[in-house]
């Protein structure tokens, strides 16, 4: 379906009949199949939007929806995400992974209630000017919020873009000039939402990473990358890492311990060994803290007393810790992920404790 100046064009234009075309099987497409998300209903609200666009960024629809109905039912508006406290901020958070996004966003709600009036902006401009907006979520919510003409670039997007009419594989893991400038010549002047929307539909649905169910997909039949045959791209490099033992996966047991904690603060504040080894370090939150000794000592050094602060705790904690324990027996990779967590905001360390922030 392309029109290559050089056989080594990366960035093909499309010819006007094959470019309107394809609007309008993407678009079809869209309004056929697309999922019914509460976030794509007329009434959501752009701080709805912008929510689900931080939330999605890589995470899949299926965990974010539970967390996004909960934080829009508890703060519907900036202002409110702005005043609660950080604790239960990533409380609500939960699972979703890379937890620094909680805190971003509460910055941005903060930034929003104080500098906008609490309406989410609309130019892409004041948009990336929010703390933790780039570009991709500056688009995003000016176009699926805004209803503006913009141009729409995230993984999904640019795999469609790639491989239906570059005809490659995948495209360099970062967005340059050149490919954001030929992505915008391909926009369409009308139902740009739609358009938009539809891509990056595709690419979650059908234009898959691993498996795109190519029969099933409106581009089909001008796809440039299936009429070559599907050819692996020269510099494809399997870089996929193992969650098991990986940073990541210690990093999430150790937060999961400070929201159980925290959840279960009245429990744990009611242990006599609590009272001993943590409330006094709880900085009066009422996200109650666990002692770092139980994180990273090895079982060997624990004392008698802590041995048995740690069979006391309420079994979600108890379990939480133990999972600690488990990935990390020695320590020395939680205390040095410990120390990251608080640098990062994520945590505080009072004394020999470990919270969630106040
Ligand atoms: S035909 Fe296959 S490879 Fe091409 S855009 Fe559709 S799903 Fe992707």
């Amino acid at each position: 379906m392309t029109h290559r100046t050089e056989a080594s064009e990366p960035f093909p234009p499309v010819r006007p009949g094959q470019l309107a075309h394809m609007h309008a099987a993407v678009i079809g497409w869209y309004r056929d199949s697309a999922r019914a998300l509460p976030w794509r209903e007329p009434e959501a609200s752009p701080w709805s939007i912008l929510v689900c666009e931080v939330m999605s960024q890589q995470t899949p629809v299926v965990r974010v929806l539970p967390r996004w109905r909960e934080w829009m039912g508890r703060w519907p508006r900036p202002s409110d995400l702005a005043e609660a406290p950080s604790a239960d901020v990533l409380i609500a958070w939960d699972t979703l992974g890379y937890p620094r996004r909680a805190l971003r966003l509460q910055e941005t709600a903060r930034a929003i209630a104080e500098r906008h009036g609490d309406r989410v902006p609309e130019t892409e401009e004041e948009l990336r000017a929010l703390p933790g907006v780039g570009d991709y979520t500056a688009a995003a919510v000016t176009s699926f919020a805004h209803r503006q003409r913009t141009t729409v670039l995230d993984v999904n997007v640019r795999r469609v873009l790639g491989r239906a009419v570059a005809g490659l594989e995948h495209r360099p893991s970062s967005v340059s000039k050149r490919e954001r400038a030929w992505a915008e010549t391909l926009v369409p002047a009308r139902e740009h939402v739609e358009w938009n929307a539809g891509l990056m539909e595709l690419g979650a649905l059908v234009c898959t990473a691993r498996n795109p169910s190519c029969e099933e997909c409106p581009l089909a039949q001008m796809c440039a990358w299936r009429s070559a045959g599907k050819p692996a791209h020269p510099t494809s490099v399997k870089r996929t890492q193992a969650w098991a033992g990986t940073d990541r996966q210690l990093r999430g047991a150790i937060m999961r311990s400070l929201r159980e904690a925290s959840a279960a603060s009245g429990a744990v504040a009611a242990s006599a060994v609590a009272a001993e080894a943590s409330s006094e370090h709880a900085g009066g939150s009422g996200a109650a803290a666990v002692p770092v000794r139980l994180l990273e000592s090895p079982a060997s050094a624990l004392s008698a007393a802590e041995a048995e602060f740690l069979d006391a705790l309420p079994a979600p904690v108890r379990a939480a810790v133990l999972a600690v324990r488990e990935l990390d027996a020695g320590g020395e990779r939680t205390s040095r992920l410990i120390a990251d967590l608080v640098a990062d905001g994520l945590a505080q360390r009072t004394d020999g404790a470990l919270h969630l922030p106040v």
